[in-house]
């Protein structure tokens, strides 16, 4: 399907693996010319060459933390008018609600609802005033349904969806949508970790941790970066214009609901 997007300008922030990378690469394919960013610069460069090579697009790269300031404003520099938006930056550590203090939330709070919401803040203006964007936040399953060790991606979270459910309301009439992408368990590096800390705590091999996870997933295995990535295309392509302030389960339908 042409999603309608060729020759647009995207910014994808903490792409050089995992989700981030699935939707940059999925844009790349549907022509998308791309600013890219994580933090390590040797895969960074990797993902970008490996993506101007197969797509032919453009890719600006900016090595930084997307969480502090001077990351943000060195990115959207280099980003300049972007009509799509992926926000995106690493999820915070497991752990127990008793191990938190007022530190551990902030900083859960800085990288995962502040980010993208001063992402957002940035570039929202651009696209009201040309009349077209697309917004995705990569958020996770954990908003509809909380993993307790997650409790930091819970409340984090769940502040940028009510965000996203009012300003989306708000910035629709210019053409632009914002939603929200929320991944069940991917195979991505951050899975991989997380089915350690599942090996450790319960004193169980690697293989079992993953199979014990596998089993709540209806779908019987985890998704990929690429398949997430494509459903964060067709959310940013020109089909999906009518399709405002959602947040769009990816997991295989281990959420057990009716609607
Ligand atoms: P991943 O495989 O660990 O990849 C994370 C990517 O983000 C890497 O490119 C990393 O590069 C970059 N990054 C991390 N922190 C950054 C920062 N502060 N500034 C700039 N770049 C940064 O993770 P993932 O599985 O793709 O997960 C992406 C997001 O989805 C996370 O927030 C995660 O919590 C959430 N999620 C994932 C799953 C899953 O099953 N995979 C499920 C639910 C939610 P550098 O390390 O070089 O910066």
């Amino acid at each position: 399907m042409d999603l309608g997007i060729k020759g647009k300008r995207g910014l994808v922030t903490a792409s050089s693996k995992g989700l981030g990378l699935g939707c940059a690469r999925a844009l790349a394919a549907a022509g998308v010319d791309l600013v890219m960013n994580a933090r390590g610069a040797e895969a960074l460069e990797a993902a970008a060459d490996e993506i101007r090579r197969e797509f032919g697009v453009a890719v600006t790269t900016v090595a930084c933390d997307i969480t502090t300031e001077a990351g943000r404003t060195e990115v959207l520099e280099a980003a300049g008018a972007v009509d799509i938006l992926v926000t995106n930056a690493g999820g915070p550590p497991p752990g127990m609600w008793t191990d938190w203090d007022r530190d551990d939330f902030i900083g859960a709070l800085d990288a995962n609802m502040l980010t993208p919401i001063l992402l957002m803040k940035a570039c929202l203006p651009g696209m009201m005033e040309r009349g077209w964007g697309r917004v995705v936040n990569i958020t996770s399953q954990s908003v509809k349904s909380p993993i307790g060790v997650l409790g930091l991606s819970n409340s984090a979270r769940a502040g940028l969806t009510g965000f996203v459910a009012g300003t989306a309301r708000q910035v629709a009439p210019q053409g632009v949508t914002i939603n929200n992408l929320l991944p069940g368990i991917h195979d991505t590096d951050r899975a991989v970790s997380l089915d350690q800390g599942v090996s450790q705590a319960q004193g169980i091999s690697f293989e079992d941790a993953r199979a014990q996870r596998i089993k709540t997933i209806p779908a019987g295995r985890y998704g990929s970066a690429a398949e997430f990535g494509e459903t964060c295309a067709f959310l940013c392509s020109q089909h999906a214009g009518f399709i405002v302030g959602q947040n769009l389960l990816a997991d295989g339908g281990a959420f057990n609901s009716t609607l």
